[in-house]
């Protein structure tokens, strides 16, 4: 299946210049949809992955489908001032100014090993800072899964020691 077939680009949003990738469109079309996440969770079993962590929005809408098919658990990342109970935090940039991502203390046990999933890699620091915090946890990133690399931002380069599937490449 042409996966980017399902997928519209958005010219100028959410800014002049830039060409929003809008997955909307794939999770519209229940076979795309479907297709897309079980090539996720064939390579999530032969990663023999425990637990998924995703972060949010679309990292939950990629990720919990996966983690129901796989029947293991799924953890998610969140914003500052989200999450209930005892989090970890990680500061990481954006284009302007930085963000703080947080987990749960008890989402990942010491030893798992961890799959990210989310919809999208572009400069790689929302992957880079959950691999942080998986790690400060004791979790080993066994792989990375994106339906989207966009290529020519190079987060590539922050996951030089991880597995990385992509279904689609811009
Ligand atoms: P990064 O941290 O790698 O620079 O950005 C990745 C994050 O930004 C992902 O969580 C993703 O959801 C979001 N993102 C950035 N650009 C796009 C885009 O064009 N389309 C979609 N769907 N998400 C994007």
């Amino acid at each position: 299946m042409n996966f980017k077939d399902y997928v519209t680009i958005v010219e100028d949003w959410p800014k002049e210049g830039i060409r929003f990738k809008d997955i909307t469109t794939l999770m519209d079309n229940g076979p795309a949809f479907k297709a897309a996440v079980d090539e996720i969770v064939a390579y999530a079993k032969e990663q023999e992955v425990d637990v998924i962590v995703g972060p949010e929005a679309r990292g939950f809408i990629v990720g919990c489908p996966v983690s129901y098919a796989l029947e293991v658990g799924f953890a998610p990342v969140r914003k500052e001032g989200k999450l209930p109970r005892e989090t970890i935090k990680v500061d990481y940039g954006l284009e302007y100014g930085s963000d703080v991502l947080t987990i749960h203390k008890d989402a990942i046990k010491p030893g798992q090993r961890v799959l990210f999933v989310d919809d999208l890699l572009a400069t790689g620091g929302t992957v880079e800072a959950t691999i942080d915090l998986v790690e400060q946890l004791g979790g080993e990133v066994v792989g990375c899964a994106f339906l989207i690399e966009l290529s020519y931002l190079n987060g590539r380069e922050k996951l030089k020691d991880y597995d990385i599937l992509k279904l689609m490449e811009y």
